[in-house]
């Protein structure tokens, strides 16, 4: 019999680099910066991703969308996201909810946090109040440069 809750945790983080579009929760922030990687470097959805992944003991991120491969230049991070949806489905299961928290110096995230929370129940089919986002600075930790998010999920069974 399978478990009626399982519970995931996702952890990634890019670094910023000039003059491209900043993407953090399946939506563009203004800023000077964006964050770097193959794909187009969302942080957040990569995190929410692994979680999903890591509940059902799936393969990760880097696994099912090796870096290496060019068909992920600049792919949206949804695309990761629907996979690990659909491989959760699969399993059985639903997202009862999910939180997390971003690291990062700039840009402020509070004025974004509900475009944010709105996006990411919308991908993840969730409710609004189903998502949880935070956002802190990095206090003390040399981590000015990149963005960090930490999140976890849980599911229960279908
Ligand atoms: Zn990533």
């Amino acid at each position: 019999m399978k478990p009626e809750m399982r519970i995931g945790y996702g952890w990634d983080s890019h670094e910023f680099k000039p003059a491209i579009p900043l993407r953090i929760g399946g939506i563009t922030l203004p800023h000077t910066h964006g964050l770097g990687g193959h794909s187009d470097g969302d942080v957040l959805l990569h995190a929410i991703t692994d979680a999903l992944l890591g509940a059902i003991a799936g393969p990760d991120i880097g696994s099912l969308f090796p870096p290496s491969d060019p068909q992920w230049k600049n792919a949206d991070s949804a695309i990761f996201l629907q996979e690990a949806l659909t491989r959760v489905k699969a399993a059985g299961y639903a997202i009862v909810n999910l939180d997390s928290t971003l690291i990062l110096l700039t840009p402020k995230i509070g004025p974004h946090a509900s475009a944010i929370r709105q996006r990411v129940a919308e991908l993840c089919q969730i409710p609004e109040d189903c998502v949880g986002i935070k956002a802190k600075t990095p206090e003390g930790v040399p981590t000015e440069n990149a963005a960090l998010a930490n999140v976890v999920v849980l599911l229960k069974r279908i």
